[in-house]
């Protein structure tokens, strides 16, 4: 059977040779997602190792938190870029998984991030994660999560209303269009705890504010920190 699958998989490999999500280089059937020359190549921002840095800022702007960092810097021509669009709304959901686990292994490592004791993924609200089938948040916050050997809580708080446009031209509307987006329907899952609440992007930060707002509500004695698998460098151009 073993060997059935494995020849099922070469003859499939062969027929559609998988490619790099980033450069669309051709790439062996066992490196998933990225050929080695990219992976070599993130663009890491490292501010998981300096509390001061341009993501913590930006959400602080807004809301205090313990720590903030991104892992991915992009521009808007960014190939990588294009690999966040594909993990976000393509099917590539194993890509998150994967880079979340390259991220959780460096916030192990770093000093800011030693007492955090459970991650929360960003939930999506159920009619677009039924539209979309996943929600791409869960999978970069399992990957972390494994590798700082810390668990995963998905289930404290719920998106209670679905805001369907994020692309409102004025910047005032999208801070409006997040307000009241979440609530905790399970808050003693996050009592006193220090959280690291992941999203997948860093644009506007708006939907992050509004759930930190939420989890601050509910839950004034609970510490969070923040981790976007990227952030967008709109956000250093201030
Ligand atoms: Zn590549």
């Amino acid at each position: 059977m073993s060997m059935l699958r494995n020849i099922c998989y070469w003859l499939w490999g062969l027929l559609f040779p998988p490619c790099c999500e980033v450069c669309g280089e051709p790439i062996d059937l066992t490196k998933r997602g990225m050929c080695l020359n990219c992976r070599l190549n993130m663009p890491l921002t490292y501010y998981w190792l300096r509390a001061d840095n341009p993501t913590r800022q930006h959400i602080e702007d807004h809301v205090r938190v313990e720590q903030a960092s991104s892992y991915i810097l992009f521009t808007e021509s960014s190939p990588w870029r294009t690999l966040i669009h594909r993990f976000k709304y393509g099917g590539k959901w194993r890509l998150g998984y994967d880079i979340g686990k390259m991220y959780g292994m460096s916030l192990a490592e770093s000093a800011l991030y030693r007492d955090v004791e459970c991650v929360v993924p960003i939930p999506l609200h159920y009619r677009k994660r039924l539209h979309r089938g996943y929600n791409q948040s869960q999978y970069i916050a399992d990957g972390i999560a494994e590798s700082m050997g810390i668990e995963v809580v998905a289930d404290a708080i719920r998106r209670v209303r679905n805001n369907p446009s994020q692309a409102l031209s004025r910047a005032q509307d999208r801070w409006d269009n997040v307000e009241g987006i979440f609530k905790l329907t399970k808050p003693d899952k996050l009592r006193n705890r220090h959280i690291l609440l992941v999203d997948d992007v860093l644009t506007t930060g708006a939907t992050l504010v509004s759930c930190i707002a939420a989890i601050r509500e509910a839950l004034p004695d609970c510490r969070i920190s923040v981790a976007t698998l990227a952030v967008s460098d709109k956000i250093i151009r201030r």
